[in-house]
């Protein structure tokens, strides 16, 4: 068996430890005789899984009491709709912050339900985000969403809006558990699994209690905040794998220091890719080096037409699913907790050792 490193953006890399784990106990659950994919939902094994997985979620994340966490399905794409139907509550319109791609689906799904108002949004082409003392908001909205990490376009806020009284709805899927975050600023946060988190098919929330309201009517239960919160994200049958994965890997983020630790190695490896890009007149990011994603990096060639020779050889090297998303081009490294350091390192390794026999 050779593992590579995958620079994927998702579904991505998991830690080893937290596989490896999987594997020992995949065909025999802690003496159950069962698989965690075997179990009822309503055991009392599984719901010891799914208690600790909350109890250690909360720990890292420092969640206040007056938050409810919900482990549910359908993808942060499924938030784009419920976070309108459930939160805009009789007003009218909703602020959103338009800074990349998952902003623009986010902000489309929204439309189906309400006015949008585009409260901030970076320049045509240019990739940054909207200071705060620009920032058009609305104190009527609904709520205000934005974007922390634009997995695409490698751009990530420096800084958590202020809104006020109107909730801050976030869209955490590419940055959640990178770093601390203070949860008391928001009134939402959601993340698709399959980034930072665990296995694709778990979706996490995170959700102030008063925002718990009736939503539109006919929004069906499954995407109604109050029925999973009621039915503690148990209304229907739960995606138990990957809620049992997700919560290994907040026990491997506990026993590796928690946030504040992530938070300097994230720094770090981003810093070292960071610094071979920009001491390369080879290689070039886009992004406003004030909001650099320290979980994706987008880099290009000086001559684009060497792409394929750089993706051929990297895979040579163990380095895989470097190819940039089509709408930027060039390359993309995703490099989210599970990612070691040492293959950032053997990734910058690859780069200067590429421009050298090839720039
Ligand atoms: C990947 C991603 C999504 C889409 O997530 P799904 O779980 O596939 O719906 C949405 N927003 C951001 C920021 C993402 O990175």
């Amino acid at each position: 068996m050779s593992r590579v490193y995958n620079f994927s953006a998702g579904p991505a890399m998991l830690p080893e430890e937290v596989l490896i784990q999987a594997r020992d106990e995949m065909l025999d659950w802690q003496g159950s005789g069962m698989s965690v994919m075997e179990m009822s939902h309503r055991g009392k094994e599984f719901i010891s899984i799914a208690t600790q997985a909350e109890a250690d979620l909360r720990e890292l994340l420092n969640v206040p009491d007056n938050y409810k966490v919900l482990f549910l399905q359908g993808g942060a794409s499924s938030q784009f709709a419920m976070v309108p139907m459930n939160l805009l509550q009789g007003k009218k319109s909703a602020d959103y912050l338009n800074t990349g791609s998952w902003s623009k689906k986010a902000i489309a799904e929204c439309k189906k339900y309400s006015d949008v108002n585009i409260a901030g949004a970076a320049p045509d082409g240019v990739f940054s985000v909207p200071a705060q003392a620009d920032l058009k908001l609305d104190p009527d909205a609904a709520y205000l969403h934005y974007t922390p990490n634009e997995t695409i376009q490698g751009i990530e806020f420096p800084y958590v809006p202020e809104t006020g009284d109107v909730p801050l709805a976030a869209d955490f899927s590419s940055t959640i558990l990178s770093r601390p975050i203070d949860i008391s600023r928001f009134g939402i946060i959601y993340a698709g699994a399959q980034k930072n988190i665990g296995p694709a098919g778990l979706t996490l929330v995170i959700l102030r209690e008063d925002l718990i309201k009736e939503p539109l009517a006919g929004t069906p239960s499954m995407l109604t905040y109050r029925t999973m919160v009621d039915g503690e994200s148990m209304y229907n049958t739960p995606p138990t794998f990957g809620w049992y994965l997700a919560g290994l890997v907040f026990q491997w983020l506990k026993r590796n220091g928690g946030l504040t630790a992530m938070a300097k190695i994230n720094e770090r490896k981003a810093g070292l890719l960071y610094t071979a890009i920009d001491s390369s007149d080879f290689y070039a990011n886009p992004v406003d080096p004030a909001c650099r994603s320290w979980m994706n990096i987008p880099f290009t060639l000086a001559d684009a037409a060497l792409d394929a020779d750089f993706l051929a050889g990297a895979k040579e090297a163990g380095l895989v699913t470097l190819k940039g998303h089509r709408s930027v081009g060039g390359m993309r490294a995703s490099i989210y907790n599970a990612m070691p350091e040492e293959g950032v390192r053997a990734l910058v390794d690859f780069m200067v050792d590429f421009e050298k026999r090839r720039g």
